[in-house]
């Protein structure tokens, strides 16, 4: 198939623009660069030796998006383009409405006029909100806290009015739970702008020494350790669950977790990562993050069921492959004072 990929230069794009073209596809990638960089497209070219199509240009202008669909025969799309920092949400909330929501509606009318039957949308455990461990696809969604989870969950809503109207459009929304790790290349990974919100990157950081101390975000959370429980998947592991939601997508609204089921907490990452990659994480206990919840770890049975797809990489892969990428991303210390 010929799969606009929005997005594609980015995370978990990136990887799975390598999975699609593994698998066959071809590919083609709109990105407006505002989160990644020019030299991945090249990055995914060398890993799979295949070429892509890359249009710099962002798709919530519809004019560009049509451009693109018009010069292209298309079969499917897979939307991860969007802006996705949980506290920039809260201060330009304006902005990542507009971003997430109008780049969701704008492909997907894009799809309908031009006859396109294939979307499928990167979504977010934290549409789940704080509903009880583990999460099930048929939960009633709760209050997300912030402006970038309320877009997850509109963009949903849209998508799902949508493919309920048109017999023609097939829609499967995935919610993805904690993507880490990096391609066993070691050329692209995570590689945020700034000082890293994320666990896994900061982790990385500190062990490479660009950041002096991880900060634990409390540890009087009801969790095996008193520390926040998240579900942790391999970002090679999600890619392939793209390739799986396209190839099996049939006709309907389709939503799936995209977890390993298992719930690893903070310390419990901190260890993994220092045993697989004998490096130091020195961390300390601070208070909680304001908005985090206890535990989220998915219930994995339905994608299982239905797609035959699972997760199967480990912890240990994980914080390898994540290190890995750290030690061969040679961008300059940051030099952030932490306090
Ligand atoms: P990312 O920032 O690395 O990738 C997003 C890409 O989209 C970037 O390359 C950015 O330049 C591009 N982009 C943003 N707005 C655009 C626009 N209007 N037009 C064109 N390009 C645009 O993020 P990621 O971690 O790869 O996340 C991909 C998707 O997965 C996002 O939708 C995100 O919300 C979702 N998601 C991510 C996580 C996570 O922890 N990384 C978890 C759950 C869901
Ligand atoms: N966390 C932490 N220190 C950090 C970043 C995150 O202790 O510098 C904790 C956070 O409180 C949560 C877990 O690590 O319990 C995962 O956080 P992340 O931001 O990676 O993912 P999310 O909270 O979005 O699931």
């Amino acid at each position: 198939m010929n799969i606009l990929v929005t997005g594609g230069a980015g995370y978990i794009g990136s990887h799975t623009c390598i999975a699609l073209l593994k698998a066959g596809h071809d590919v083609i990638i709109a990105d407006n660069l505002s989160n990644s960089k020019r030299d991945t497209i090249k990055k995914i070219e060398s890993i799979s030796k295949k070429e892509v199509i890359f249009y710099e240009v962002d798709v919530s202008c519809e004019k560009s998006v049509n451009n693109i669909f018009s010069k292209h025969i298309i079969q499917g799309v897979i939307h991860f383009a969007s802006f996705k920092a949980i506290g920039e949400s809260v201060q330009n909330p304006l902005e990542y409405y507009y971003n997430n929501v109008v780049s969701t509606m704008v492909l997907i009318k894009a799809c309908e006029n031009f006859g396109v039957g294939k979307f499928v949308f990167s979504s977010s455990a934290t549409v789940y909100g704080n509903n009880e461990v583990p999460f099930v696809e048929s939960m009633n969604l709760l209050p997300t806290t912030n402006p970038y989870g309320e877009t997850k969950v509109m963009s949903e809503r849209i998508l799902i009015d949508v493919a309920n109207s048109n017999p023609y459009l097939s829609v499967s929304i995935l919610r993805y739970f904690n993507p880490v790790g990096a391609h066993e290349s070691g050329l692209i990974g995570e590689s945020p702008n700034g000082v890293p919100n994320n666990l896994m990157p900061y982790i990385t950081q500190v062990a490479k020494g660009k950041l002096k101390k991880l900060s634990v975000f409390g540890d009087d959370y009801s969790t095996i350790d008193g520390t926040g429980v998240r579900d942790y998947i391999h970002v090679l592991d999600l890619a392939d669950g793209h390739v799986a939601a396209l190839e099996n997508l049939i006709e309907g609204v389709h939503i799936y977790n995209l977890g390993t089921g298992k719930g690893t907490s903070v310390l419990e990452l901190i260890k993994a990562f220092e045993e697989v990659n004998l490096v130091e994480v020195p961390y300390q206990i601070c208070g909680r993050r304001p908005g985090d919840i206890d535990s989220c770890f998915a219930d994995v049975s339905k994608v299982a069921r239905e797609l035959g797809w699972r997760a199967k990489r480990d912890l240990l892969s994980m914080c390898r492959d994540a290190w890995e990428f750290e030690k061969n991303n040679q961008e300059i210390c940051l030099n952030v004072s932490e306090e």
